[in-house]
């Protein structure tokens, strides 16, 4: 197997500690729409996933519409960011210097989210991750990529091969790093590498979903990707 030239990150649960709270936001406001679920229904069945197909479930088992479900979760979950801001997953600023210190110029990673660019830069801001993701090309840019911005969700291929492209790397000299099965999937569809990170997911479901390696803490993650670059 040939060097990894490109890391792209996935950002929640892998760069920012935001799932506890989105997830507990998330479950809260499908709750009081008439479905009791909690934190940890939210992180097994919801979390990494595209928001529209979320309301589709939600919808699908209550039975009736609920217009406002999404407003009503963003518009609490931005609240719950700005209030309380989450920092950076431990051990991620160190993963980065050795990144920066090693083999990987900083073009040579990027986020890619299946969330908005105004969450990500909200989130990374806040912990102070945003200055290390330099855009390769535009200095007034951070190399940031949202679904939003291609209108196609992981576990789709395209937000990764869009990052990989603009990033000015082939597929098969990328790697990606994920905590959600919808991600590895992704990941797996553009034929590239991806450690599946088992924090919240467990690392059985994570590699059924196609993972490369399995990795279950960032010291972990350090071995694996300081190997694979
Ligand atoms: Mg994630």
């Amino acid at each position: 197997m040939h060097n990894a030239n490109l890391v792209i990150f996935d950002c929640d649960g892998v760069l920012v500690d935001t799932e506890p709270l989105t997830n507990r936001v998330l479950a809260q406001t499908v709750s009081e729409a008439g479905w009791e679920i909690d934190t940890q229904y939210s992180v097994t069945h919801f979390k990494g996933r595209n928001l529209k197909d979320i309301h589709q479930d939600v919808e699908d088992k209550l039975g009736f519409k609920v217009p406002d479900l999404l407003d009503t979760y963003r518009t609490r979950m931005y609240e719950a960011l700005q209030s309380d801001p989450v920092p950076a997953i431990e051990g991620i600023h160190e993963l980065l210097d050795l990144l920066d210190d090693h083999h990987s110029a900083p073009q040579h990673r990027c986020v890619a989210t299946n969330a908005p660019i105004k969450k990500a830069t909200i989130t990374l801001t806040g912990s102070k991750l945003i200055n290390r993701f330099p855009h390769p090309q535009d200095p007034t840019q951070f190399a940031m990529f949202s679904a939003y911005q291609i209108n196609k969700w992981k576990p789709d291929p395209a937000l990764f091969l869009h990052a990989a492209s603009v990033m000015g790397h082939d597929p098969e000299d990328t790697i990606v790093v994920e905590d959600s099965v919808s991600g590895v999937e992704a990941a797996r569809n553009a034929s590239m590498r991806v450690i599946g990170l088992a924090t919240l997911t467990p690392a059985d479901t994570l590699r059924e979903a196609g993972a490369t390696q399995i990795v279950e803490s960032h010291q972990e993650l350090i071995d694996q990707l300081s190997a694979a670059l």
